[in-house]
């Protein structure tokens, strides 16, 4: 059960770049007719962080925004050096344009083998460089020199209690997604039922630990990043399926309620800047559940988790037999579809850029991607609101020093990952979480070298 969240994603990276030349630098076995038929355009490193301070609404934390931004391609070209091996998400996140396979929303490039081939390439690396790993074993508490720095872990295992000293320790240990108990104190009742997308264990043992220690909570604690997720998915992730019950093309449909009823612009942005906002209003409906609709034209462009089998889906030929086979109040459905087609508003339509393509004269409003659904057969998926990470966490500083409530680094003490606060408010770009991970979980190891080496000779 190794890996954590990261095990589960589809690992994609945020970073910016220059030029298809900074990308073929991560993926030099890139051929000549390859990149003759892409188009990966640019994202500036202004681009990026734009992006970020725009989704979290401006609050994302300055500094820690600028370390991300500055260290992603670094750290992009770090791992490849290390043999993590990245190829061109062709089938996420490119639609065909002018022959070429044109790439939108500042993120184009994901792990070989996705979320487990990172991961065990991750623990490859970890095992040659002679790290030991203690799986079923977990830190329980920090352990402190008197002189208050911290001196290693209280650890809890297969062979009972025991301690591991340590001159520094790193905390990497995830959010409080997987404590239902946590979500509602910090979340709110509903957050009771979510589904968990990842790892039963994040259950935010490491935060617990560092604020016992005197750390200082930080960042947006009531909010996370939430999707659209199976309604019928397990109760936490199936290593198998990884994370192939989101569904995230609803830009090209409709979401509707069980009652029938539209309730968020599902064209407001790019999938890549909403869909983690889109768990929490998924929520707040009735059963918790929310159906995507699409007709024919649209479904060519559909993600491939739309085709597994564990898909919870119908079609049908009419409006009225999808809301039957799916239990969606009938007449409320047809009135929602009639009044959404009626308001579509005329213009070209273009899955790779915000194409405009709008309604008018209906709330919510669809802002992009707007056709009517006038081709059948229709086909709909059920969801319901699956939870990926929560966003509140630790203070760290930009050496990846965990600080206390006076901001003073608390000694030999590093975070880096989920459990990192002040980054994500309310809302999340896609593909940023391994990058902030990465970033500052290099960071936090050179840190905790260093401060190591310190502590050993003096
Ligand atoms: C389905 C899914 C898809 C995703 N897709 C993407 C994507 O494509 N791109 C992207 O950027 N992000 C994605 N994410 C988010 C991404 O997974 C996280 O941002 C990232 O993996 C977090 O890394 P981490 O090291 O902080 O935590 P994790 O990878 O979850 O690792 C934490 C580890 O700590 C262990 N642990 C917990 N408590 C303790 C304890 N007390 N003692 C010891 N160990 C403990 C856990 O078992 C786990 O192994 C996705 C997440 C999910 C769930």
């Amino acid at each position: 059960m190794r890996g954590g969240n990261t095990y589960f994603t589809g690992a994609a990276f945020r970073f910016p770049y220059k030029s298809l030349e900074e990308i073929r630098r991560l993926i030099p076995d890139l051929s000549e007719a390859e990149a003759e038929a892409v188009d990966v355009g640019s994202y500036p490193t202004s681009q990026m962080r734009a992006d970020l301070v725009r989704v979290t609404d401006g609050r994302a934390d300055p500094e820690l925004l600028e370390v991300l931004v500055a260290g992603a391609y670094p750290a992009m070209l770090w791992m490849r050096e290390r043999g993590v091996r990245w190829l061109l998400m062709y089938g996420r996140q490119a639609f065909e344009v002018d022959g070429k396979r044109r790439f939108w929303g500042g993120l184009l490039v994901e792990v070989i083998g996705g979320g487990p081939g990172l991961s065990d390439r991750l623990f490859e690396l970890a095992e040659e460089a002679g790290v030991e790993i203690r799986y079923e074993t977990g830190a329980a508490g920090l352990l402190r020199a008197e002189d208050g720095h911290i001196a290693g872990v209280r650890v809890e295992g297969p062979d009972g209690v025991g301690e591991i000293g340590g001159a520094a320790v790193v905390l990497a240990c995830g959010g409080f997604e997987a404590s239902a108990e946590m979500r509602v104190e910090h979340l709110g009742a509903g957050w009771a039922q979510a589904k968990v997308r990842g790892t039963e264990f994040n259950t935010g043992e490491g935060i617990r630990m560092a604020l016992e220690a005197g750390a200082a909570p930080y960042g947006d604690w009531g909010s996370c990043h939430a999707v659209a997720w199976d309604l019928n998915a397990p109760p936490y992730g199936n290593r198998r399926i990884g994370d192939l019950y989101q569904k995230h093309s609803y830009p090209f449909g409709i979401v509707a309620n069980a009652n029938g009823e539209r309730f968020v612009d599902e064209g407001a942005d790019f999938r890549n800047y909403t869909y983690a906002r889109y768990g929490a209003e998924i929520l707040k409906q009735p059963h918790q559940a929310a159906f995507q609709i699409f007709d024919a034209k649209v479904e060519p462009l559909l993600r491939d988790e739309y085709r597994i089998p564990q898909a919870t889906k119908a079609s049908s030929d009419t409006i009225g037999g999808l809301a039957d086979a799916l239990g969606i109040d009938r007449e409320g459905l047809a009135r929602t579809v009639e009044a959404f087609n009626a308001a579509v508003q005329p213009g070209e339509f273009d899955p790779t850029r915000l194409d405009g393509r709008r309604t008018e004269g209906i709330a919510p409003p669809k802002s992009n991607w707007a056709l009517p659904l006038d081709t059948p057969p229709f086909s709909g998926y059920a969801v319901t609101c699956g939870i990926t990470f929560t966003f509140g966490g630790l203070r760290i500083n930009t050496e990846a020093e965990v600080l206390d409530g006076e901001g003073r680094p608390i000694p030999g003490l590093y975070a880096a990952g989920e459990l990192v606060g002040g980054l994500f408010w309310g809302n999340y770009a896609g593909g940023s979480g391994l990058m902030a991970g990465s970033v500052f979980g290099r960071i936090a190891g050179l840190s905790a070298a260093r401060a190591a080496l310190a502590f050993d000779v003096g």
